[in-house]
């Protein structure tokens, strides 16, 4: 059951031993992209996920930001096509297309994990496939207990959390009552190949009712649709229903087409309302929270995967400067601002209507329509939006003329 890898034991920078032992739990792109940082900078790092491997319920999106993140460490990505078009739909009958000029790849999350687990392992990490069941401190500052599902133990200086949106470890360290503000969407995926080579086109149909969106992000060789809804346990089936309507009335039931009852798989993505980066603990005396464990999602467009990877860089680079503390105001400053706004715009954007406003307006305004690909795509941050729609809408002269009598955006 323990895959003891031969490097396990190595610690690169202590001269007498490790920088200590740590168990990070989950080997998805968060608990992954840790473990490899932190055995590079002399840990013994344990990394504990009893599905590894896995193809996690995901469209698989990879932005530039994310890219750019994944290629300081992982050569031979998929090819990240520029220029794709991006249609989207409104309930209310509105189309709107664009060409989208920044990198957008598609990846099957298995590969993914795969790739980023085996280069964990090169460094070093040792890949146990058990389930994290609780973790418990031997005295205030002493190490953790940590149990797994086989009821065997182990111990380390430092706990992390990288198990995704119900977090085993969060409960454990945490609490449940400390993330009663972290509100659920439900995702719904379908993978399947195109019977065709994919297109290009990647879609976003926005739903009413709940409101929310269904997405088809072509990959090479094969391609994702999925459904985002804010979670409700009162309508369990309503996400699977809504997809497979799509599906079919795309022709996309089955494996490539016909009509066969479609294979759906789900997952939850964690979102934190907008008060929630204040007071959210993600990090503790031995212990931290990454990723969607640390609820780092974009409620308005569902991106994970980068966040995932800036929490792990943001923790490892706080323990190599010797201030672990500095993780939490890193991760509110450079992710809670933005996710914070984002919680914040995404109770406007999914109104009723808005949909259908907003892509009017972009099908009429190509200011408009440019920040909004740029937002979808997350070359535009929520941060400074309202200014770059300012100057990307109004004319010069009227902006200036506006600035003088008010003094301010
Ligand atoms: C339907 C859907 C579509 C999405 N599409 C996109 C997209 O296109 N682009 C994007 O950027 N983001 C997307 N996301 C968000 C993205 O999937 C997550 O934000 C990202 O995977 C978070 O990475 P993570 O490493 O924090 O957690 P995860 O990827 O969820 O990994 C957690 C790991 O922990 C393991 N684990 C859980 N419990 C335990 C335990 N007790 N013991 C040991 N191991 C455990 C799991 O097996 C898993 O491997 C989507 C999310 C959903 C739900």
């Amino acid at each position: 059951m323990i895959d003891e890898h031969p490097k396990a034991k190595r610690c690169r920078h202590e001269p007498d031993g490790c920088a200590g032992r740590a168990v990070v739990v989950g080997a998805g792109p968060a608990g992954a992209r840790a473990a490899f940082r932190l055995a590079g900078d002399g840990w013994s790092v344990s990394l504990y996920d009893h599905r590894y491997p896995w193809e996690k319920p995901c469209g698989g999106g990879l932005n530039e930001r994310a890219l750019s993140l994944l290629r300081q460490t992982l050569p031979r990505l998929p090819r990240a096509p520029v220029n794709r078009r991006l249609r989207l739909d409104s309930s209310g009958g509105t189309c709107l297309e664009m060409e989208i000029d920044t990198p957008f790849a598609v990846m099957p999350r298995l590969e993914l994990q795969r790739r980023m687990v085996e280069q964990a392992r090169e460094a070093g990490v040792s890949l146990i496939r058990r389930r994290f069941r609780s973790a418990r401190r031997t005295g205030a500052n002493g190490p953790w207990l940590i149990d797994d599902h086989t009821g065997e133990q182990a111990e380390a200086d430092l706990l992390v959390g990288a198990d995704g949106a119900l977090s085993a470890v969060r409960q454990a360290v945490a609490g449940p009552d400390a993330w009663r503000d972290v509100r659920p969407a439900v995702g719904m995926v379908h993978f399947f190949s195109p019977p065709t080579r994919p297109a290009r086109e990647m879609r976003l149909v926005f739903t009413d009712h709940p409101s929310g969106y269904i997405w088809e992000f072509p990959g090479e060789g094969f391609a994702t649709v999925g459904i985002s809804l804010p979670f409700d346990p009162r309508e369990g089936t309503l996400a699977r229903t809504l997809l497979h309507r799509y599906l079919v009335q795309r022709g996309w039931t089955g494996n490539g087409s016909g009509n066969s009852v479609p294979r759906l798989r789900g997952a939850i993505a964690p979102s934190a309302a907008a008060e929630h980066w204040q007071r959210g603990p993600i990090q503790g005396n031995g212990w931290a929270l990454l990723g969607d464990a640390a609820g780092l999602v974009d409620p308005l467009t569902g991106e994970g995967i980068y966040y995932a990877l800036r929490s792990a860089d943001l923790l490892a680079e706080a323990l190599a400067g010797g201030e672990p503390g500095r993780y939490t105001r890193d991760v509110r400053r450079e992710l809670g601002t933005e996710l914070s706004l984002a919680a914040h715009y995404v109770k406007r954007f999914f109104h009723a209507g808005f949909p259908d406003e907003m892509l009017n307006l972009a099908g009429s305004h190509n200011g408009v329509r440019r920040v909004l690909g740029d937002l979808l795509c997350g070359r535009q941050s929520y941060i400074g939006l309202k200014q770059t729609l300012f100057r990307s809408c109004i004319p010069a002269g009227l902006r200036y003329l506006l600035l003088k009598l008010t003094g301010r955006w």
